[in-house]
């Protein structure tokens, strides 16, 4: 499970209305509690360096993900997660999204922006060990 705040909520939504109809993306800040539920502290938005296809694919500018670890971790706060907007999409994970995770036991959070406004935003756990047996799972988000 995903918690996180409303106004944390809000902002990672707002990214995606911002960007559209680019997608959006951004790292989710926080810490794991000993049950596996992730709590959202912050959220930080990344460039994305896909500049050839903004609307289907996201990367996460490598050295904005140093820099937002490095700025996590001087607040005690880790990388749980990531988020992304689907411009005129489903919040479905895509198989290059399911490719491109590489992050076991974070969240991957996304919102579906139409015409301009964000509807649905869905969460999915990366689960598994390794490349060959990883999955992106259903999660609740629970926004408090
Ligand atoms: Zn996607």
């Amino acid at each position: 499970m995903l918690k996180i705040s409303q106004s944390n909520y809000e902002t990672l939504r707002r990214h995606g209305e911002e960007t559209y109809p680019h997608e959006c993306c951004g790292v989710l800040l926080g810490r794991m509690e000993d049950d596996g539920t992730r709590v959202v502290t912050s959220t930080a938005r990344a460039g994305n360096t896909r500049l050839d296809s903004l609307h289907n694919r996201y990367n996460i500018d490598p050295k904005d993900l140093i820099r937002i670890q490095r700025e996590g971790r001087e607040r005690d706060e880790d990388i749980i997660g990531f988020y992304h907007s689907h411009p005129d999409h489903p919040a479905q994970w895509s198989q290059t999204d399911h490719n491109e995770a590489h992050w076991f036991g974070c969240s991957y959070v996304i919102t579906s922006v139409e015409k301009g406004k964000a509807v649905l935003t869905n969460s999915f756990e990366l689960t598994g060990s390794d490349e060959d047996d990883k999955k992106l799972v259903d999660e609740q988000i629970e926004v408090a």
